[in-house]
């Protein structure tokens, strides 16, 4: 059974506060129960606990001198969770509502995990590439030149939808 969830929106701003336990015991409880019967707002909790983990990476990836082989082990696991990621910038809209700080890094991060991708470039595309490219796309079709640029785009995408 799927009822409509008439406080989406409001459970969506207390996701945080439940991830970190800050919520009353009362409204923990309350809000535990919800997410046990309501599948939307259960996908939002999922996706809201990938966001909190890729933060939680990235922070540790910002502290000096990280331990060896920690980013290949983030780069394997944002792999493995590439499914996810549609989920993700949901929770990353969620966020940059309530802490636009944290959001941005979030942003950046997976801006510039997405530029080292293998994205296609002038150089490795044929010439019937590109127009299939050119079809898609009707500007011509550039390589970002750096992670913010790749953040840009993403950011004015996500808000046409
Ligand atoms: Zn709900």
């Amino acid at each position: 059974m799927s009822t409509v969830c008439r406080d989406y929106r409001e459970r969506l701003d207390l996701l945080e506060d439940y991830l970190e336990g800050r919520l009353p015991a009362s409204e923990q409880a309350q809000l535990s129960e919800h997410l046990g019967r309501c599948e939307r707002c259960a996908q939002a909790l999922a996706a809201a606990q990938l966001a909190t983990q890729v933060l939680r990476e990235a922070r540790l990836l910002r502290a000096p001198e990280p331990s060896l082989g920690f980013a290949q082990r983030v780069t394997a696991r944002l792999q493995a969770e590439q499914q996810a990621i549609a989920d993700f910038w949901h929770a990353l809209e969620v966020f940059a509502r309530r802490v636009s700080w944290t959001a941005s890094v979030l942003l950046l991060v997976l801006g510039g995990y997405l530029w080292t991708l293998d994205l296609p470039t002038h150089q490795q595309v044929g010439p019937q590439e590109t127009a299939e490219v050119q079809e898609i796309f009707p500007e011509p079709y550039q390589r970002p030149a750096n992670p913010e640029e790749v953040l840009l785009s993403l950011t004015s995408n996500g808000a046409g939808r």
